[in-house]
This record gives structure tokens, sequence and C-alpha cells, in this order.
């Protein structure tokens, strides 16, 4: 009789033995002596790995010396109380059927500890290691979090487009796309690029932000959220930064600043919670391998009040502290742009939680972003975390569109392609706000990991498209 496969996840926890199981993965190691061999197989649902007992008398020389590391297996068996320490239960095989052989001599995952950067190298490979499948897992966790925190709360998901011919936000970080020959490139008279006979007959990019699209939605449907793809082709080769990355940014109509900042730091904890109550055998396992802090840091993040603080005040505390001795890499002064190690400052040693800078100086601050009465400032809320640095940045938007316009001016903006967005200022224009959490920065902070590149499957970074 054919037996239905069990899932590893399922099959660990079950608490009725002596029964017929299958189960199918991947063989993490074996071990044992000339009568018997302990399999540990684990095929991604978990964590954990199954024990499988061979005993040599029921299984053929040469079919157990293809059970190797790596290797793919389908087992019937008993599922067994187990008499060994480590586990609760195991399985005696019946029979064992190889799907796919893996060479010892070949496979790169052979023995443990690996380092991180070496696991980039065979990124094809890493999933199938204890932390990047940890990792992957909490990833896909997170995503749910994050349309069940929105979906509950009545925000529909928008989908902003991948391809824009917006150029006004990040111009210069911009990775254009074309079919045009660039061997042949057609010119005008002054050598610049003309793009009337490429595919969309203007010059297009990938997109930098969903958040000028999000906001004709916000417009229209009242609260939205997206949650894509986004590209940098910011040449900063940091542990925060990467080339393509996903980012979620939720727009509100009749939300003000305030508004905003209650909901940035409502769906952040509603994230943490989430992980800590779903992904508890992953999170144990990364803070026993990774971070012996990181569930408690996790903890501390959903029970402290973030502190809300303006810019201007943050800055003082920066200059207390370089008065006092501290050093600082980059220079702080009014005006100046954070940098991550200031931001650091803020949360992990004068506050120890979570901070929400707000009201920046407008020149370091997008256009769009909602001017104060006080002419220097815009209301901006950055979200800074522990160990991470800026984790949200967001705002209230400018709504009048003589402002709006004045400050295009002046920045001297390219606006000619963005007449839709500025329709939403002329016609029945609304106060709303939204801001933009990077998605791997996130997860960064959950899983404890330390480097932007190992928290996303295949990492995109200057120089590195592999895979
Ligand atoms: P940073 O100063 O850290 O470069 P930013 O000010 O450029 O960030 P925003 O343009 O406000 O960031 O983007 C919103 C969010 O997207 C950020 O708060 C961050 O979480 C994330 N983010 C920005 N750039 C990147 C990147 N290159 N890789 C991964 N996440 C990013
Ligand atoms: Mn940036």
């Amino acid at each position: 009789m054919e037996i239905r496969r069990t899932k590893i996840v399922d099959a660990v926890k079950m608490t009725t033995y002596d029964v017929k199981v299958n189960v199918k993965g991947w063989v993490r190691t074996k071990r044992g002596n000339k009568n018997v061999s302990f399999i540990a197989l684990n095929d991604g649902s978990t964590i954990n790995n199954i024990q499988i007992v061979a005993d040599a008398s029921k299984f053929s020389e040469e079919l157990m010396k293809d059970v190797t590391t790596g290797a793919c297996l389908s087992v019937v068996g008993t599922l067994v109380k187990s008499m060994g320490a480590g586990q609760a239960v195991e399985i005696q095989a019946d029979s064992i059927e190889i799907y796919g052989k893996a060479d010892p001599n070949e496979y790169p995952l052979q023995k443990k500890g690996h380092s991180f950067e070496y696991l980039r190298e065979i990124a094809h490979l890493r999933p199938r290691t204890n932390t990047f499948g940890a990792v992957f897992r909490i990833r896909h966790n997170m995503a749910m979090a994050i349309h069940t925190f929105f979906h509950q709360k009545g925000f529909f998901y928008f989908h902003t487009p991948i391809i824009t011919a917006s150029d006004c936000e990040g111009a210069g970080q911009m990775f254009q796309v074309t079919t045009k020959n660039l061997y042949d490139l057609k010119k005008d008279e002054n050598g610049s690029i003309v793009y009337d006979d490429d595919f969309f007959g203007k010059m297009t990019s990938l997109t930098v932000s969903g958040q000028l699209e999000g906001e004709l939605g916000a417009t229209a449907l009242g609260n939205i959220y997206t949650f894509g793809p986004t590209f940098r082709a910011e040449n900063s080769n940091t542990p925060r930064h990467l080339a393509e990355f996903w980012m979620i940014e939720p727009e509100m109509a009749f939300y003000d600043i305030k508004d905003n900042m209650d909901i940035a730091e409502e769906f952040i904890k509603y994230c943490v919670k989430w992980a800590l109550d779903n992904c508890a055998d992953d999170l144990q396992f990364l803070n026993n391998m990774i971070d012996k802090t990181l569930i408690d840091r996790l903890k501390s993040v959903i029970d402290c009040e973030f502190v809300r603080l303006p810019y201007t005040e943050g800055i003082k505390i920066l200059e207390d502290a370089i008065a006092k001795g501290h050093k600082f890499e980059f220079p702080v002064y009014w005006g100046c742009d954070l940098a991550s190690e200031h931001e650091r400052f803020l949360v992990e040693q004068h506050f120890k939680r979570p901070v929400i800078l707000t009201d920046y100086p407008k020149e370091i601050k997008a256009f769009y972003m909602k001017q104060n009465d006080d002419g220097k400032t815009v209301r901006a809320m950055d979200v800074l975390f522990p160990t991470i640095g800026e984790i949200i940045g967001g705002s209230e938007r400018e709504e009048s569109y003589d402002k709006l316009m004045a400050r295009i001016k002046e920045l001297n903006i390219p606006m000619k392609d963005m007449w839709w967005y500025l329709d939403t200022r002329k016609f029945g224009s609304c106060p709303h706000s939204g801001f933009g959490l990077g998605f791997e920065r996130l997860l960064l902070f959950v899983t404890g990991m330390q480097n932007i590149r190992d928290v996303i499957p295949f990492p995109r970074t200057p120089k590195t498209a592999e895979f």
C-alpha cells in the first residue's frame, strides 16, 4: 500500500508510535557502525532533522554507500519513540530509495561551519544549510505578517510599476531599461541619446520607490500599501544596502505625521511579535548560533514605547556626546545627514530603545515632504533601530500645489513626465502620509544576521549578479 509522504515538521511532532510513515528529504549527516547507520534527514519544512535508523541487515552495502551528505532520499519505515538523546522520535527504516546522489568529492556542503562569505559563493546551495533555511523560513513569515497586518486594517495591496519613466527621484542611481542596440546608439546633434526609437519611446528605468504611484492609490482608495522589488544603483558596498531589495510602502489618506508614526510603530511591533509567535524554532537556532541576545532584543522592542524626537534635539544629544569625549567618524552639525553610527548611538547608547526622528532639515529630504512653518524643516519621520540604524523612512506629504511647485522649482527637479503626480494636488488634494520599510532591513533585525546579503536568497550588489 502506498504511504503518503509526511513532512518532517509534522513527523518530529508525532505522538502516535509504531505507524508506517514516508519521509523525503536531503541527508545532513550519516554516522554509525557496521551494524547500523543513523541518518539525519531534513526536508526544509523545519530546522529539525528526523533521525533514520538503518539496520545493516536490511540494506545492501552498495545502497548505503550512496547515502551521503547532500543525497536526496525517500524513506519508508516505522515511527518509534527514540531511545537516543536529542530527538523524541525516529524512523526504523524498511526501505530507502535514493532519488539523487551527491558525490562526497564534489558536494561543497560537507563539513559544518562554512563562513557566510564562502556560502555567498554557493548561494544556489546555501538554502540547504541550517542558518539559511531558518532565515528564509523567517523571510516568508515576515511577508505573511505584512500582508496580514495591512489586510486586517483595511489597506489595499496596490501594485505599482517596476519600469518607470519618472526620473525625479534618485536620478543617477537608477538602472536604465532599454531594448536599444548599445553598439549603435542614435544621437541628436548635441550627442545626446535619442529615445524615440526605444521600446517605450522615452528613457525608462527600474523603480527606486513605488511611493509616487502609491500616492495615486491612496488619494482614491484611502489606505494602500505596496510590497515589491526596488532597485538602486547606489555604489555603496555596505552591509545594509542592496542594488535590488524589497520595500513595503503604505500610503494613507487623511493621516498626519502622528498617525503615520503610530502605525509605523504598531506595524513593526506586529511583525516582530509574529516572528516570536510563529518562528520559535528558527529564532532559537539563530539565537544559539548567531546572536545570543537576539530573542531578548526582539522581545524588548515589542514591550517598549519608541522615542519620538525632533532632529534638532537629536543633533543636540550627539553634540553633547562629542563634547563629553565620544568619537564619531563623521561630523555632526545641524543640517547634516545622520550616518548610521549617529543613529545607532541615539538608539543603542542614549535612549536604549527605538527612536522615531522627526522634522528633518528640508535640504536633506525629498521634495514631496510637507514643509513646516519654520521654513527650515519638513515633516519627515525616520524610524531608527538597534544594530540597523534607519529601518523606515517616511513623512507627511506636501498637499499644497503651490508649496510643492515652489519646492520643485527651487530644486530644479525635472517634472515634465510628472504631470500625473501634480494632478493629485490639483484635483481634490488631501492631507496624507506614508513610509517605506526596507524588507531586508527588517529581516536583519529579526534574524540577527549581520549582512544584508545574507537575508535575501540571491543578493544583487555592485559586481555581483550570479545565480
Ligand atoms: P539609507 O540612508 O539607509 O541609504 P535611504 O534614506 O536611502 O536609506 P529611503 O529612500 O527612505 O532610504 O528608503 C526607504 C527604506 O528603504 C529605508 O528606510 C531602508 O529601510 C530601505 N532601503 C533604502 N535603500 C536600501 C538599499 N539600498 N538596500 C536595502 N534597503 C534599502
Ligand atoms: Mn540610500
